[in-house]
């Protein structure tokens, strides 16, 4: 059976360079970044080296970079402890962003005495900046306020208009956090152009190992860290450094970065060769967002007709060795669109699935694909 990966923006594969670089430190760099031996500092000097990497990617200084478990872990801090350390009073966000922003904000909503307010959002899922405007506008009284926003949807893929987000909050004097996962890498990012408060990103999105992400934080905005214990990460971030997974995420990210142009050429003429062999072949079928002023080259949300058959899409996808991901929770037995699909006003009946693609993804298996898919539906 044939093995079909297109589940890239959920979690991708490590490069050969990557995974060569982090058996390396696993095997010769196993010292504490803290220790003041010889060990431990060729350790700091990893970290370090990956610290300027991150930051001269993002046209930033060097101690504006933190790394973090996560980007999860990079969400719940900034939230969080901008609350207690900038005295945030208005959370402006979307209805699309990725849970960990959702549900860090419901949780400081019910703990704290702070606003959260959702932007609404188009079929394409796409946010109006005279609404943010308007927003900033009649909330500016109650105090100061982020806004966070995502650059690029994980699901539909929208991209969100960053630069003119940010002058907005320069203007009002706002902050602004991104988060900036699925975007970091295929898009350039770069913080003296486009002012940010906050930016987030995490290595495994874009080939770099899981379990490490970071974020950008500007000079100006300081806040104090959300986990506590040792002096790690200049006192912002405790805990002892994940070095093997920091130098890969720098690693994976200039890799990205080096080869950005021939990246998104490939991801983009596959994903379009996919969507243009789907409505060929199911003219009912309908690609989510598609219509968004931008999105992001590597995700297709596709929403099929209902019918029995298409209860079972992801089920069949599967036994036929098709990695994809559904665009549905499942509550009770009950299975729901996504938050993000409900926000578009996505019918609820409509099966959808998301397939992302990597620059590994090939005409051959987008071909597989479409021929299972005209099997089982
Ligand atoms: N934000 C977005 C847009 C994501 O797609 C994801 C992961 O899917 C995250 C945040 C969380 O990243 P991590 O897996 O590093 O916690």
């Amino acid at each position: 059976m044939k093995n079909v990966y297109l589940d890239h923006a959920s979690t991708t594969y490590m490069t050969e360079e990557v995974i060569s670089l982090v058996s390396e430190i696993m095997r010769m760099n196993y010292g504490n970044p803290s220790s003041i031996h010889a060990l431990g500092r060729q350790a700091r000097a990893i970290v370090e080296k990956s610290r300027k990497t991150v930051a001269k990617i993002l046209n930033a200084s060097v101690g504006e970079i933190y790394f973090t478990s996560s980007a999860t872990e990079a969400n719940n801090t900034i939230i969080k402890r901008s609350i207690v350390d900038l005295d945030v009073k208005t959370f402006i966000t979307s209805p699309t962003e990725h849970h960990c922003i959702l549900h860090s904000l419901d949780k400081v909503k019910k703990e704290h005495d702070v606003n959260v307010v959702y932007l609404s959002v188009n079929e394409n899922g796409e946010i109006s900046l005279e609404e943010l405007s308007a927003m900033i506008e009649r909330y500016k009284s109650l105090g100061k306020i982020m806004v966070t926003l995502m650059h690029g949807n994980n699901e539909i893929g929208t991209i969100h208009p960053v630069d003119e987000v940010s002058k907005i909050c320069v203007a009002a004097g706002v902050y602004f956090h991104c988060d900036a996962v699925q975007s970091l890498g295929k898009i350039n990012i770069d913080v003296q152009a486009t002012e940010y408060s906050f930016l987030s990103g995490s290595a495994h999105k874009f080939h770099g190992p899981k379990g490490s992400g970071f974020f950008y934080m500007n000079n100006e905005n300081i806040i104090q860290p959300y986990i506590d214990g040792g002096a790690q990460e200049r006192n912002m971030r405790a805990g002892t450094e994940n070095v093997y997974g920091i130098a890969g995420m720098s690693k994976a990210l200039m890799a990205y970065v080096d080869s950005r142009e021939e990246h998104c050429r490939t991801i983009t003429e596959i994903r379009d060769y996919f969507e243009t062999s789907l409505l060929t072949t199911f003219p009912d079928v309908k690609i989510n967002a598609s219509f968004a002023t931008k999105r992001l080259p590597h995700i297709s949300s596709v929403s099929f007709p209902t019918s029995d058959k298409a209860d079972m899409i992801m089920f069949n996808l599967d036994i036929n060795g098709i990695c994809a991901s559904s665009g549905s929770a499942c509550s009770a037995g009950i299975e729901e669109d996504s938050h993000v699909l409900k926000a578009i006003g996505h019918p609820s009946e409509r099966k959808t699935i998301r397939f992302s693609f990597s620059p590994r993804s090939t005409i051959e298996e987008v071909d597989y694909v479409v021929e299972v898919l005209k099997k089982i539906i």
